[in-house]
């Protein structure tokens, strides 16, 4: 997986390279899929969700250029894979799920691979970020926003990094947004395809 779809296809952050190495992906999976954990694809992870094609996760992941010392927000932590991934290239990350079963599957996967020392999984609405460890110096969004949300930029660091696909389902762009002296500028990074970013309730 990492020399075929990360590294031949651009992936040149090692950091990210080698988190991607350690992590055992098999485990964030469910078990009726484990032969596939490591294709080239988008898996179902239940209740009509899918964790990213590896690619999309090392790409979304060195887009952040994280160092080691950042607070990260992940939104849609989904499987808890993201997460995990963020979670070995930053110091802390709070990774918020919509839905309470998939927050539960990600805390106990994350607990089964040894990766919540670093990692919290919080159960809400990811939409209007999670103020209480506002703000962030960096933000992953793993579903698809018609818009970028008010909440996530104003919970973003100055020279804070956010990348999130931004358009209708089939028909996204990933975007790379970075606050600088309290305006934006994004650029577009690829096409993608994600599940959508839900409003609680
Ligand atoms: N990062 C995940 C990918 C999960 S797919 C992984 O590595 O497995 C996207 C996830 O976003 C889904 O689990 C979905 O339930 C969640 N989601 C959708 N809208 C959300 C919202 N407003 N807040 C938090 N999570 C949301």
């Amino acid at each position: 997986m990492v020399s075929h779809q990360l590294r031949a296809r651009g992936i040149r952050d090692d950091r990210v390279l080698r988190a991607m190495l350690d992590i055992p992906r098999e485990q964030f999976v469910p078990r009726d899929h484990r032969a596939a954990a490591y294709s080239d694809e988008p898996l179902g992870i239940g209740h009509g969700q899918t964790i990213s094609q590896p690619y999309m996760t090392a790409l979304m992941a060195q887009s952040l250029e994280l160092e080691g010392t950042e607070t990260v927000l992940e939104v849609g932590a989904g499987s808890g894979y993201h997460a995990a991934v963020l979670g070995a290239l930053a110091a802390h990350v709070i990774a918020i799920e919509l839905i309470p079963e998939l927050a539960a599957t990600a805390r106990e996967n994350l607990a089964n691979a040894g990766r919540l020392a670093n990692i919290v999984v919080i159960t809400g609405d990811g939409s209007l970020g999670y103020p209480p460890e506002a703000p962030y110096d960096a933000i992953s969004v793993a579903a698809g926003a018609a818009d970028i949300p008010r909440a996530l930029i104003e919970q973003l660091k100055d020279s804070g990094r956010l990348v999130i696909p931004v358009g209708p389902s089939a028909d996204q762009e990933l975007r790379l947004v970075r606050k600088q002296g309290g305006a934006i500028d994004w650029h577009v990074v690829t096409n993608c395809r994600f599940v959508p970013l839900r409003q609680a309730g």
